[in-house]
C-alpha cells in the first residue's frame, strides 16, 4: 500500500489529522506546484514541506538563513527516523563532505543549507548530480530589502528557477504584510505560485499591555505566574538587558542575557541553554529570536515598546508555538514613544522613511491605547476582521474610562503658560504646585496655573500627559531638550469645543495562575500534576543523554495528555498525538514505565 499524505502525517508524525490549509499545500506541491505560505509561527509550517519530501522522489533542499537552528531541527527530524542532514560551516571538512556524498547517492530526504552555501558553484554541481524533490524556502522574506531580517543572499535564490525549472519550489514565511508578500513573488520569481494565506490569529496567546510605573516590579508580578516556564524578557538596550537578566537571577529564575555586545561564545551557549533546557529565561535585545524554534516559550515580555506593530506581532509570536496556552506582556511608557521619535528623526536617511517609520509607530502606540479588543486590534492591522476573543487584558479586564476634559486643559494650560519650553518634570511640578529651584528661577509660582493640579496624584498627571502626546494634542520638541508644545488638536480641547476620554491607571494586580485559569480564555495547565512532572523528569535526563532538546523527544502537550490518560499498553500510547511509530519504538517502553510508576 502507498503511502498518501494522512498516513505520514500519522505514522511519522503522530497527528491524527492536517491543520489549516497543510493539506492544500502538501498537495499542491507534490503535484509539482509552487507556493508561497504565509502563516503565522507555530502555524505548522515545516510539515507543509516535509511531507512532501517524502512523497516526492529525490531530496527536498531546504534553505533556512540560520545555522544554530538548523541542527536541532535535523535532530527532530531524525527522532521520527527521516533521513536529513544539513550543510553549514559548523561541519568539518569529512563530515561535510559525508553529507554531499549521501545527498549526491541518493541517501537523503530532506537536506538543509544556508542560502549562501546553496549558490556555490559546489553545491550548484552537487544540485546537478542528485535528484532534487523541492526546494523550500523558509524565512523568506529575508529576501524583502525593506524588511528587517533582509539577506542578500536571498536575492540570488531566483537562479534556483532559472537552473531547475521542473522543480517545484515552496517559500514560507511568517511576516504578513501585503508589501513583502509582493516582493517574495517577484524577486523570488514565484509569479506561478498559489499562494496561502492563513489566518494571523495566534488564539492560544493572551496580550496583555500595562502602562509603566515600576517596570521591574510590573515584570516580577508578571512573572510570578510563570515560574518554572521558558521565556523571552525583551530590552531596548544591552544595558538593561544586564540589568534585569541580574533582577531575575536574584528573584530565583534561571536567567540568561543575550545582546550583541556579547562575545559570539557566551551568546552561542545562551541560546544553546534556553533551547535545550526547560525553564530558561532569556533576557534578551531584539538580536535574539529570529528563527527561534523553540515551541515551548509561554511568555514573552517586552520591557519597551517594539518599534512597530509587526515587530511586535513577530516577537510575541514566538510565544506558544506548541499551541498551549501562552502569554504575551508589555510594559510601555511615554518615554519609549518620544525616544524612539527621536530615533526615527536622527537615524532614518529620507522624509519617506522617516513618515513610515513615524506612521508604524503610531500603529503600534494605538494598540497600546485600544480600549477595546487587542486581538481584534491587531488582526485589524493584517486586515482580517474579527471578534472580541476573551484573552487580551482589554476583553478581561475592560479598562474605566473617564472624562478628563478639565484634566487636559488643565494641563494643556499649564505647558502655554510656562511658555511650551519645559519638559514633563517641570510641567508637572508647576501643576502639582511644588516649588523648586527650577519653579522659584523662572517665577512659576507667580502663574495662575500653579498647583491647580494639587488634588491629584503625580501618576495620574503621568498618565494624563502621556495620552496626550500619543494622541498628538502635544508633542515632545527633541530638537528642544524635550519641551513639550501644543498641537492644533489642543486648542478645540482648550476652547471646551471637544471632551477627552482618558483611559484610568491600572490598579497593581498580582498575575496569578488561578486568576488567569479562572478569567476564561486558553486554558491554564496543572503543571503540579505529579506523573506530568515524572514523564518531563525522564524527558529531561533523555535528552541530556542524547545531546539534544528535551522537546526535540516529546512536547509538553504530549506528555500532559500522557499524564491525563495514563495509557497501560503501547498501542494506547499510540493513540495519543505526537507520537509516531519510531517514537513509539523508542520511547514507548520507557514513558509506559514512568506511567506505571507514578
Ligand atoms: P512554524 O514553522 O509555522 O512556526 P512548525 O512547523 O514549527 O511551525 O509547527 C509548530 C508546531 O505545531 C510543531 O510543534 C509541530 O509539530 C506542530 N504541528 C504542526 N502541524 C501539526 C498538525 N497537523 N497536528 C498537530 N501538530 C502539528
Ligand atoms: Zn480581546
Amino acid at each position: 500500500m502507498s503511502d498518501t499524505p494522512l498516513s505520514l502525517l500519522s505514522r511519522v508524525f503522530g497527528y491524527p489529522e492536517f491543520r489549516g490549509d497543510q493539506a492544500a499545500i502538501v498537495d499542491n506541491l507534490v503535484a509539482g506546484n509552487d507556493a508561497l505560505v504565509l502563516m503565522p509561527t507555530g502555524g505548522g509550517k515545516s510539515l507543509c514541506f516535509q511531507i512532501p519530501a517524502l512523497l516526492r522522489d529525490g531530496c527536498a533542499v531546504v534553505v533556512s538563513p540560520l545555522i544554530a537552528l538548523m541542527q536541532d531541527q535535523v535532530a527532530a527530524l531524525k527522532e521520527v527516523g527521516i533521513a536529513a542532514e544539513f550543510l553549514n560551516s559548523s561541519l568539518d571538512g569529512a563530515s561535510a563532505a559525508q553529507v554531499e556524498r549521501e545527498f549526491v547517492a541518493g541517501k537523503l530526504k530532506l537536506l538543509y543549507v544556508a542560502p549562501e552555501r546553496l549558490l556555490t558553484p559546489r553545491f550548484q554541481s552537487l544540485l546537478e548530480q542528485a535528484q532534487v524533490a523541492l526546494f523550500a524556502i523558509d524565512e523568506a522574506h529575508c529576501v524583502s530589502q525593506w524588511g528587517h531580517d533582509f539577506r542578500p543572499e536571498y536575492l540570488g535564490l531566483s537562479a534556483l528557477h532559472e537552473r531547475f525549472p521542473d522543480i517545484p519550489r515552496i517559500a514560507l514565511t511568517a511576516t504578513a504584510d501585503t508589501a513583502t508578500r509582493a516582493e517574495i513573488l517577484t524577486r523570488l520569481d514565484l509569479h506561478d505560485a498559489r499562494v496561502f494565506v492563513a489566518s494571523f490569529d495566534r488564539p492560544n496567546i493572551r496580550y496583555h499591555i500595562s502602562e509603566k510605573t515600576e517596570p521591574r516590579r510590573q515584570l516580577l508580578d508578571f512573572l510570578a505566574g510563570h515560574t518554572g516556564e521558558a521565556g523571552i524578557v525583551y530590552c531596548s538596550t544591552r544595558k538593561k538587558v544586564e540589568e534585569t537578566a541580574d533582577a531575575l537571577k536574584q528573584a530565583g529564575f534561571t536567567a540568561l542575557a543575550y545582546h550583541g555586545g556579547m562575545d559570539n561564545d557566551t551568546r552561542r551557549r545562551h541560546q544553546q541553554k534556553f533551547l535545550r533546557e526547560d525553564s530558561v529565561v532569556m533576557v534578551a535585545t531584539l538580536a535574539f529570536g529570529m528563527g527561534i524554534d523553540k515551541p515551548d516559550v509561554r511568555f514573552v515580555a517586552h520591557m519597551d515598546l517594539p518599534r512597530s506593530v509587526e515587530g511586535y506581532y513577530q516577537e510575541t509570536g514566538r510565544a506558544g508555538r506548541d499551541g498551549e496556552a501562552a502569554e504575551a506582556w508589555m510594559a510601555w511608557g511615554l518615554q519609549d514613544v518620544v525616544t524612539q521619535r527621536r530615533f526615527i528623526d536622527e537615524n532614518d536617511a529620507d522624509d519617506a522613511h522617516k513618515r513610515s517609520a513615524h506612521g508604524k509607530l503610531d500603529a503600534l502606540v494605538g494598540l497600546c491605547e485600544a480600549a477595546s479588543c487587542r486581538r481584534v486590534a491587531l488582526l485589524s492591522y493584517f486586515g482580517e476582521t474579527s471578534q472580541a476573543c476573551g484573552n487580551c487584558d482589554v476583553c478581561i479586564t475592560p479598562p474605566t474610562l473617564w472624562d478628563g476634559t478639565e484634566a487636559s486643559q488643565k494641563l494643556l494650560s499649564t505647558v502655554y503658560r510656562t511658555g511650551q519650553r519645559f519638559g514633563a518634570g517641570h510641567v508637572l511640578d508647576v501643576l502639582l504646585g511644588k516649588k523648586t529651584e527650577k519653579v522659584e528661577k523662572f517665577g512659576h509660582a507667580d502663574l495662575s496655573v500653579f498647583g491647580i493640579g494639587a488634588s491629584q496624584t503625580d501618576k495620574v498627571w503621568r498618565a494624563v500627559l502621556r495620552q496626550l502626546v500619543v494622541r498628538g494634542l502635544m508633542e515632545v520638541d527633541h530638537a528642544a531638550y524635550g519641551a513639550l508644545k501644543l498641537t492644533a488638536a489642543a486648542r478645540p480641547v482648550l476652547k471646551g469645543e471637544e471632551t477627552v476620554l482618558l483611559r484610568a491607571i491600572e490598579v497593581r494586580t498580582k498575575q496569578r495562575k488561578s486568576r488567569l485559569a479562572s478569567s476564561g480564555g486558553a486554558g491554564y495547565h496543572d503543571d503540579e500534576d505529579p506523573l506530568f512532572i515524572a514523564l518531563r523528569t525522564w524527558r529531561r535526563e533523555t535528552a541530556n543523554e542524547k545531546g539534544i532538546p528535551a522537546y526535540v523527544i516529546l512536547h509538553d502537550a504530549t506528555l500532559r495528555e500522557i499524564a491525563a490518560r495514563k495509557p497501560a499498553t503501547l498501542a494506547e500510547l499510540g493513540e495519543i498525538s505526537g507520537l509516531g511509530a519510531k517514537k513509539l519504538e523508542a520511547y514507548g517502553e520507557a514513558v509506559l514505565a514512568v506511567v506505571e510508576e507514578g
